[in-house]
């Protein structure tokens, strides 16, 4: 007796229904794709109890005639493609002809559907598989599909939902996808008789943005386009301070599809390196627009991946746009000032007079007076070092070093070429600095960070980081697991400028290193960064690696917290903030720059309205 049987028609396809409807969800985003596909111009999705009781799709597109929707819930019954040459073009959702089969063998279906050219509707159920008459009946043009009571004869896979609120959740969800990447479409979504979202045509995506996830996200959001190479893409993008810890404001959307593809979320990753702490995630929206020839979207069940013929090409398009954008900009983080003192008497106008009068002068009276007389008169906890002739080649080991190899100022960086000077130091830690619109605190440490991070990833861009020989080797002992460390990596100690040689059994000598960091110590920095190599293992991503280890070079050799400085040294801290592109943000994503607005000031101080 054989032992192989043929599944039925009705087996194969609950056995897709598996792979394509998982939850309420996949039918919403399966019917969804299905009304777009026959061209609707307006759509409603009514839910009940978060689809498990009802979801009811009502579309004016095209719709199907009588013939048609006898077909439609057959298996592999599609309207979208003949032959295999089709799958290399598809500019449909759908294609695969498996979502209605999978959904009619799971619930009880009724689709009531009527063409344009058509004098009546025409209606049909089918029950978990089981397929009714087509029957004429009243309707307008276009589909109706109810979906009711999903997986009712598949207590297993019933038990599986979770409560209204969360499969409610998951229908947002895609709701929200479709809604973004057809902004011509006019969406309502109502659940349990209330409307949840209704979205207009023609609003335009920064609008459905707000409406969808709020005003503050999409207040701050940057826009920018571009297009070359076949490609055009849009980018909504959000500053690295909006960043969030997790990936669910990544929407990513390939010629009005939402997908999920690793090469451009890592190409979103890089983009905003070292712009935020790493383990944070930015929030963009992405829209990407191509030949649908370049790439293949038949290798996933429910098509949210893709594969690119040239995924490469991907990566640098997206990686650019959204670089050029964010470099573009001014990031500092504007500040948080707290909320007005409520104790504040307000009907004691005289008093608020007084005060607003008060620090008016004082404002005034430290932004015109020269940099030396306030230092002296005003602010005396100076450091013990006095801020001389600008020289390097003097300063201590807590000074500030300007950058070698910036670029050449128009004037020359002497304390004569400046203003009277308009920030000052305070705890040895911040500088205040007077800007056009407020003013800026600026963190020393990660400011210089940042600074030399940039320059480090600029020279090493070039070639490799410049270094000096040390007058001694500097020897230490190693283990033996980074001995191996080093073995495997001298190609990257290479690129720092760090030159290490054996030095007798068990012992490396550093020979030379990097003068951009001549305020980390070699010895320290090489065994930090061989415990770093052990750590990662073999298979290390090297470009991440080169650019943790320079995160923790920045970080050694920038001036610290609590470090004194010199008006010059400051000075050229400042300049070289200007000059460095990026500086908004230490390499771990702290900010360096938080700045305030007079306006903000001014709410403070209650001065708005006078
Ligand atoms: P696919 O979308 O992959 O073609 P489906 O199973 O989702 O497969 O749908 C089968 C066919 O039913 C479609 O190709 C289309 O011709 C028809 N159809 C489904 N939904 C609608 C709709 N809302 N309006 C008009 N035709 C539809
Ligand atoms: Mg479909």
């Amino acid at each position: 007796m054989p032992k192989i049987a043929v599944l039925d028609d009705n087996m194969i396809n609950m056995i897709a229904a598996g792979e394509v409807i998982e939850r309420p969800a996949s039918v919403v985003k399966e019917l969804l794709e299905n009304s777009i596909d026959a061209g609707a111009s307006r759509i409603v999705v009514e839910v009940e109890q978060g689809g498990r009781d009802l979801i009811r799709i009502i579309d004016d597109g095209g719709g199907m005639d009588a013939d048609d929707l006898a077909l439609a819930f057959e298996p592999h019954a599609t309207s979208k493609i003949r032959v295999s040459n089709d799958l290399e073009g598809i500019r449909t959702l759908g294609f695969r002809g498996e979502a209605l089969a999978s959904i009619g063998s799971v619930a009880k279906v009724t689709v009531t559907s009527r063409t344009s050219e058509a004098i009546e509707a025409h209606s049909i159920q089918v029950d978990c598989g089981r397929k009714g008459d087509v029957t004429p009946c009243s309707g307008s043009c276009g589909t109706t599909i109810e979906v009711r009571n999903l997986f009712y004869k598949l207590p297993a896979r019933r038990k599986f939902l979770r409560t209204p609120n969360t499969e409610m959740s998951h229908i947002t969800e895609h709701f929200t996808r479709i809604a973004l990447a057809q902004v011509s479409l006019d969406m309502e979504l109502r659940h349990n008789g209330r409307s949840v979202y209704r979205l207009l045509s023609g609003q335009g995506v920064k609008e459905r943005i707000r409406v969808l996830f709020g005003e503050a996200l999409a207040e701050d959001l940057l826009e920018t386009s571009r297009s070359e190479r076949g490609m055009q893409i849009r980018a909504l993008l959000a500053k690295p301070v909006a960043a969030r810890a997790s990936g669910k404001y990544q929407y990513l959307f390939l010629n009005g599809r939402f997908i999920r593809d690793r090469f451009i979320l890592h190409a979103v990753k890089e983009a905003y390196r070292g712009l935020m702490e790493p383990n944070k995630y930015p929030v963009v929206f992405l829209f990407i627009q191509m030949p649908p020839e370049n790439y293949d979207v038949n290798v996933h069940p429910t098509k949210v991946e893709v594969r690119f013929d040239n995924a490469n090409l991907v990566h640098s398009e997206v990686l650019a746009v959204l670089r050029d954008k964010l470099l573009s900009t001014n990031l500092d983080v504007a500040g948080q000032a707290p909320s007005p003192d409520t104790d504040f008497d307000s009907s004691s106008g005289f008093k608020a007079d007084q005060r607003k009068e008060r620090i008016q002068r004082a404002m005034s009276d430290f932004f015109s007076k020269p940099a030396s007389a306030q230092h002296q008169r005003q602010f005396s906890f100076s450091s013990g070092k006095k801020g001389g002739g600008f020289s390097p080649a003097k300063s201590g080991s807590g000074s500030y070093t300007p950058l070698p190899d910036m670029p050449v100022f128009d004037t020359p960086v002497t304390a004569e070429s400046f203003q009277p000077k308009q920030y000052l130091q305070v705890h040895n830690s911040y500088i205040l600095l007077q800007s056009e619109e407020g003013f800026v605190v600026v963190d020393q440490h990660a400011l210089h960070e940042r600074i030399l991070y940039e320059q480090m990833v600029k020279r090493l861009n070039e070639g490799n980081l410049p270094s000096q020989r040390l007058l001694m080797p500097h020897s230490f002992e190693v283990t033996n697991a980074q001995l191996e460390a080093y073995e495997s990596q001298k190609e990257l100690f290479f690129k720092l400028g760090i030159e290490v040689e054996p030095f007798g059994p068990n012992t490396l000598a550093v020979q030379t290193f990097p003068a951009l960091l001549e305020k980390a110590d070699p010895v320290e920095f090489v065994k930090e960064t061989l415990d770093k190599l052990v750590e990662e293992g073999a298979e290390t991503d090297q470009e991440r690696l080169v650019h943790e280890v320079l995160d923790m070079a920045a970080c050694k050799a920038a001036i610290k917290a609590g470090q004194p400085l010199s008006d010059e040294e400051m000075n050229q801290l400042l300049k070289d903030k200007d000059i460095v592109q990026r500086t908004s943000r230490c390499p771990h994503g702290r900010p360096t720059t938080i700045s305030f607005s007079l306006k903000e000031l001014e709410k403070q101080f209650k001065r708005t309205g006078f």
